[in-house]
């Protein structure tokens, strides 16, 4: 279970900069997932780490040893990327033993009782006779990382597998794309650029916006403790406010917001325990709409209720306060068309 490490990349193109000072680590047979939005770097930062680009400034590791310099056919990687890349002409078990094409099978298996071992994997065996145009989209795409895997790969990295497929066939292949992992206990980069998918997937993921990383931690650290604006508002949705520390007990701070409504726009906001904020402090926080709640002792506010989306089981409410958008959640939407809502200040996070 190899380890991943990059430090310092920088990489520009001769009229961008895709990525300036990328530093994590992935740990051994970890499921690691880059998200952020379009363009932000993460196709760059995957073909790094698999060598298909070299970075301008920086250094990737594999256990610890420099790949920096090592070309893609000499790191061991599988890649499965969005199209699914896989040869029209070729049947289904030449296209998994083109994976082979470097390597000989391991562990004296022959190429073709590997390449019926991964179709097994895969979940398509008796498939292999097959021309790809007879598969679905998803069949097509485990084949492709049937392909990827075949030669034992020390890192498996998925561009966007599943972004040509429908909603339900992504969330059945994300599932078994994650069976695969653990079941093979291989050292996985996904990237993807929705925030749920990484969430429901991923061991640890990064968040990267404008090719940088503004967080790396578990799916819980991030979504329950976020740590910049970019990633509140990102990771999820959320409420975020802005506004100077006007006073506070040790374990709260009281929060004037820079919106002026005419009433309860100072907010209290729990105090981490290492909070060093003093009065004067501008200081942004975000509350999460399931923590805006009408039954709230604390933090009252009023909110005019303007769009309402039926979830299921849950509908999401559009609403204003004081000139900006508020979003809440609630079971059901009210009969009134504004409702008073509060937040317990444990529930708010500075970020
Ligand atoms: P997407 O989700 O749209 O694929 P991404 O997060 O994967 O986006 P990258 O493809 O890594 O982002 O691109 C990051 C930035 O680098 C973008 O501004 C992109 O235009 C630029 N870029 C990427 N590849 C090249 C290239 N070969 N030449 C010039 N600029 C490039």
């Amino acid at each position: 279970m190899v380890a991943i490490e990059l430090d310092g990349i920088r990489k520009a193109f001769d009229d961008a900069v895709a990525l300036e000072g990328v530093s994590l680590t992935v740990e051994g047979g970890e499921f690691f997932t880059l998200v952020g939005p379009s363009g932000c770097g993460k196709t760059t930062t995957l073909r790094t780490i698999a060598g298909l680009s070299g970075p301008t400034e920086g250094t990737v590791r594999f256990d610890g040893e420099d790949v920096s310099d090592v070309p893609v056919e000499d790191r061991n990687v599988g890649v499965v990327f969005q199209s699914y890349a896989l040869f029209p002409h070729m049947t289904v078990a030449e296209n998994v033993r083109y994976g082979l094409r470097f390597t000989d099978p391991p562990r004296g298996l022959t190429a073709d009782e590997r390449v019926d071992e991964l179709l097994e994997l895969v979940d398509l065996p008796e498939m292999g006779d097959r021309e790809p145009d007879e598969l679905s989209g998803g069949q097509q795409q485990r084949v492709a990382l049937a392909r990827a895997l075949a030669p034992e790969p020390d890192v498996l990295l998925l561009d966007e597998p599943m972004s040509a497929l429908d909603a339900r066939l992504r969330e059945q292949l994300r599932r078994e794309i994650r069976r695969i992992q653990q079941e093979l206990g291989v050292t996985t980069v996904y990237v993807t650029h929705d925030q749920e998918e990484a969430l429901a997937v991923s061991d640890r993921l990064a968040v990267m916006h404008d090719g940088g990383v503004e967080q790396v931690g578990t799916p819980v650290e991030v979504y329950e403790r976020p740590a910049t604006e970019f990633v509140a508002s990102f990771v999820g949705e959320n409420n975020v406010f802005s506004g100077v520390v006007v006073g506070g007990e040790s374990d709260e701070l009281a929060i004037e917001v820079d919106e002026r409504a005419p009433e309860g726009h100072r907010f209290r906001v729990a105090a981490p325990d290492d909070d060093a904020h003093a009065v004067g402090d501008r200081v942004t926080f975000c509350v999460r709409p399931t923590h805006l709640d009408p039954e709230a002792g604390r933090n009252r506010f009023p909110v005019a209720l303007d769009t309402a989306e039926y979830l299921g089981g849950t509908t999401r409410l559009y609403g204003e306060w004081a000139g900006r958008e508020v979003v809440l959640r609630l079971p059901e939407p009210p009969a009134a068309d504004s409702l008073m809502v509060g937040f317990d200040p444990a529930d708010a996070t500075l970020l």
